[in-house]
């Protein structure tokens, strides 16, 4: 199965795209991870990534595509199928990937998406922790680790994304409704478009998913 997660910042597009890796096999390929992890490595592309990413804006289109273009001619995501969780953001990029898996005899199964208030947005990210080892992700008061400030699975200590500060959160979600919501209706053009409440609990929504994608 190949699909694609859009949704505000916040709406639990990271969590439900680990529930379908558990569940279903299928390889989480997150531009937002891929970009942090240029960031730590210190790559030319992580430096210019991140005078984007700190600000709350997107990081150009052209930038954006050809790291997608690359990750995506892997040999694993012809193996094992995909969930794209925070790609395409813009109507540019959603056509530039169209136009990637045209190229390599892939379609898409379904495109999801996850939709919930603003405000919403606002309190689940001043609270989200995450794990820089595993990626595994909590939130203080309705997911808390186990240990106060630390992982579940491996004991590191739990950091606050850079990005997650309330005027940050807010700027992005403004570049949200400007430059993402076009890609819904682009795919709702396409007829390719399922449609989730994200305010529900993970398993709610991830029932949803799986339940309203076609085949
Ligand atoms: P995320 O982890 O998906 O919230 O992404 C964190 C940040 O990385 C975003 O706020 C953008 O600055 C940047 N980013 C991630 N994906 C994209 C994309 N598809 N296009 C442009 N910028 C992106």
């Amino acid at each position: 199965m190949r699909l694609i997660l859009i949704g505000p910042p916040g709406v639990g597009k990271g969590t439900q795209a680990a529930l379908l890796q558990e569940r279903l096999g299928l390889l989480p390929i997150s531009s937002g991870d891929i970009f942090r992890a240029e960031i730590r490595e210190q790559t030319p592309l992580g430096v210019m990534a991140k005078s984007y990413i700190d600000q709350g804006l997107l990081v150009p289109d052209d930038v954006t595509i050809g790291m997608m273009q690359g990750r995506l001619s892997r040999n694993d995501v012809r193996e094992k199928g995909f969930i794209l969780d925070g790609f395409p953001r813009t109507v540019a990029q959603a056509e530039a990937l169209d136009g990637v898996l045209a190229h390599l005899g892939l379609g898409l199964s379904g495109v999801v998406a996850i939709e919930v208030d603003d405000e919403i947005v606002v309190s689940r990210l001043g609270g989200r922790r995450i794990c820089p080892n595993g990626g595994e992700i909590y939130h203080i008061l309705t997911n808390p680790p186990r240990v106060e400030g630390h992982c579940d699975v491996c004991g590191t200590p739990l950091m606050t994304r850079p990005d997650d500060n309330e005027s940050t959160i807010r700027e992005r979600l403004k570049v949200y409704h400007n430059s993402t919501r076009p890609v819904i209706d682009f795919y709702q053009a396409h007829d390719q478009l399922v449609r989730v409440d994200g305010s529900q609990e993970p398993e709610q929504v991830y029932e949803q998913i799986v339940t309203e994608l076609p085949g």
